[in-house]
């Protein structure tokens, strides 16, 4: 089913979450294993990330190095797949830019739609390490550029294709959105415009980077409602569970984290009790926004979902 026809069906705030493919050469069965507690809270979606290759050099026996791409964290369609077979859920993969030209993209979606995938969530990708982004040659440079594709695809174009119609996929397009901006957009206004862009392009929901005071979502989504946007917006929501998020996190994610939050993070010394202070806050976040009627919460687990469950309890 699609993601708008399961929030529109939703009698109150939905539960969704987000994990990331194993390290290459683990199996999936942990992992699987791992986030299973969380179906009792009837997660219609979960989201899986997709990771694009990076640069390693090889060094060679005479010392020569050997530059050669490898993926961390291969396996998003895979997981799709065995996410659909074992539990009761839609898998939402997510579709980069960065790394694919347009013909791999669409090889990518026909496979996705084989398989059953009826949703993507459609981001440009971030650069390989201490990188610039740059389009692959022949690739999309924007996110709206790749949602155009996927919904030309539901529209029977596929590139190169002399002989129309073709077979119409039918993929319900999501997009992220940045409450704090996106880290490249000189202002909000100019991030706002480009979100426009996806949403006129055919996206159709919308899933927000993490934020830990509500405060800039509901903003946020005033701003983008006064920019003419309509879709539903989905907020993102992490569980901080350990001392080193304390300056990862916004580094990472280009956040600040509120006053009261950094004070009570401040006393901690260890993983143990920054957990606690991250699932209370996350507690006290979730329960706001389901009082303001969001869509869903989706969480991002990086695939440990003890954390999730605990404010999930306490939530649904
Ligand atoms: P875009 O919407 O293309 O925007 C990128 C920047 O370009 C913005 O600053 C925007 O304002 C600007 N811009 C857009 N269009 C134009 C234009 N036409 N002209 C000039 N400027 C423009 N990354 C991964 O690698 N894998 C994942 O699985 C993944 N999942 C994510 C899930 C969510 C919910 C979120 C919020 C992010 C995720 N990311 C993931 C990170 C994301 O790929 C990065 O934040 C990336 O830098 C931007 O992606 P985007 O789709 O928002 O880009």
């Amino acid at each position: 089913m699609k993601i708008t026809e399961h929030l529109a069906q939703a009698k109150g705030t939905l539960f969704s979450f987000e994990i990331l493919p194993p390290l290459k050469g683990q199996s999936l069965k942990e992992l699987l294993e791992g986030i299973a507690p969380l179906m009792e809270f009837n997660p219609p979606f979960v989201d899986v990330t997709y990771h694009r290759e990076e640069y390693i050099f090889k060094k060679h026996p005479n010392g020569l190095l050997e530059k050669v791409s490898t993926k961390k964290r291969p396996g998003t369609v895979g997981i799709c797949a065995a996410l659909m077979n074992r539990f009761d859920v839609d898998a939402v993969p997510h579709v980069l830019c960065g790394g694919f030209t347009k013909e791999e993209t669409e090889n990518l979606l026909i496979d996705l739609d084989f398989i059953g995938v009826e949703n993507v969530l459609a981001l440009r990708g971030d650069a390989p390490k201490a990188e610039r982004f740059a389009a692959e040659p022949n690739g999309h440079s924007f996110a709206s550029q790749l949602v155009e594709q996927i919904v030309s695809m539901n529209a029977g174009k596929y590139l190169h294709e002399e002989t129309e119609p073709s077979f119409q996929t039918d993929f319900c397009v999501g997009v992220a959105g940045y409450p704090e901006k996106h880290f490249e957009a000189p202002s909000l206004k100019f991030d706002l415009k480009y979100l426009k862009e996806k949403v006129d392009r055919g996206a159709s929901y919308i899933v927000t980077q993490m934020f830990f005071d509500n405060q800039k979502y509901f903003d946020y989504v005033a701003k983008v409602r006064e920019a003419g946007i309509e879709v539903p917006i989905i907020p993102g929501i992490k569980p901080i569970t350990a001392l080193n998020q304390i300056t990862t996190l916004p580094r990472t994610f280009f956040l600040d984290f509120p006053d009261d939050l950094t004070d009570a993070l401040e006393k901690c010394s260890t993983n143990a009790q920054v957990k606690e202070v991250g699932i209370a806050w996350a507690i006290q976040q979730c329960k706001e926004l389901v009082k303001a009627q969001v869509p869903s919460l989706h969480f991002y687990t990086m695939s440990k979902a003890d954390a999730t469950l605990r404010v999930a309890k306490e939530v649904f």
